[in-house]
């Protein structure tokens, strides 16, 4: 559910409160969360560490210690991190991992559906695993010209090229279908057939969105919250996700609702055309 513009929100909120920090006490409440890895052992492993940098890479967090270790946040569906002098932490029966700061903070990881993981990865892993799993930065050197050489020859929906971590990282189902209604390309489209124009289109909306998310602080629906539980409002900019049979903002036509690749997915059958 947390895309780039949610992570890297989720980023902004914890990287003040985090950076500088020494671990004082890791409790893992929920094995799920480091497995196959004992949560005990990794709790110990993270006591004491300091932290030097939050950083991001698509929709994973990267908590950078002075060890030269990271620990590799992935949110999932559900997951968040909460903040609060310590002791200040509500009850909640959601927490899955709870971190005492030597700066009088608490910060809680919550998961309602418990698919988020913790990585904790040495030095000389961090690069190779995230370019195993990771494309190039949407808001980094990515040109349009790469990200047609990313998609050249792919015969797979557009949608699902996009959707794919490895093509580019931090798209998922909301900013997808909001850069191909801003592009006005139909997700069914192979993904290897845009000429010039579509890809130059493509790029200038994904970057858009992206950055548009930023600037609301993500979309709030179910349990996406910043660190201080505060809510995001990039859903009072959608155009097309989640709006099926609602009018095209652009030309007032029904926008259509399609299955493709398993997700949900909008857009305008007048705008978008096959
Ligand atoms: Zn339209």
């Amino acid at each position: 559910m947390p895309e780039l513009p949610e992570v890297e929100t989720v980023r902004r909120g914890i990287a003040p409160v985090l950076e500088g920090a020494r671990l004082e006490q890791v409790e893992i409440l929920d094995p799920r969360l480091v497995r196959p890895f004992d949560p005990v052992i990794v709790a110990g492993e993270l006591t004491g560490e300091r932290v030097v940098e939050v950083g991001r890479r698509g929709k994973y967090l990267i908590v950078r210690f002075a060890s030269g270790r990271s620990l590799l946040i992935h949110l999932r569906m559900t997951g968040s991190l909460r903040h609060a002098r310590r002791g200040m932490l509500a009850d909640d029966p959601h927490t899955r991992a709870v971190v005492r700061l030597d700066n009088g903070t608490d910060v809680a990881y919550r998961d309602v559906r418990r698919f988020g993981t913790w990585e904790l990865l040495e030095e000389r892993e961090l690069a190779p695993s995230l370019a195993a799993r990771l494309g190039p930065e949407p808001l980094g050197t990515l040109s349009a010209k790469r990200l047609g050489r990313r998609l050249a020859g792919r015969r797979a929906p557009l949608k699902s090229a996009l959707l794919d971590q490895r093509t580019i990282a931090g798209l998922g189902n909301i900013y997808v279908d909001e850069a191909l209604w801003q592009s006005r390309l139909h997700p069914l489209r192979p993904a290897g057939g845009l000429d010039g124009r579509d890809l130059a289109r493509l790029h200038r909306a994904i970057r858009r969105v992206l950055r548009t998310g930023i600037e609301r602080q993500g979309a709030t629906l179910r349990d996406y919250a910043l660190p201080d539980g505060a809510s995001g409002t990039m859903q009072e900019e959608f155009h097309a996700y989640g709006r099926g049979g609602e009018p095209c903002d652009r030309c007032g036509t029904p926008l259509a609702r399609i299955t493709v690749g398993g997700r949900t997915t909008t857009f305008c059958p007048r705008c978008q055309r096959a």
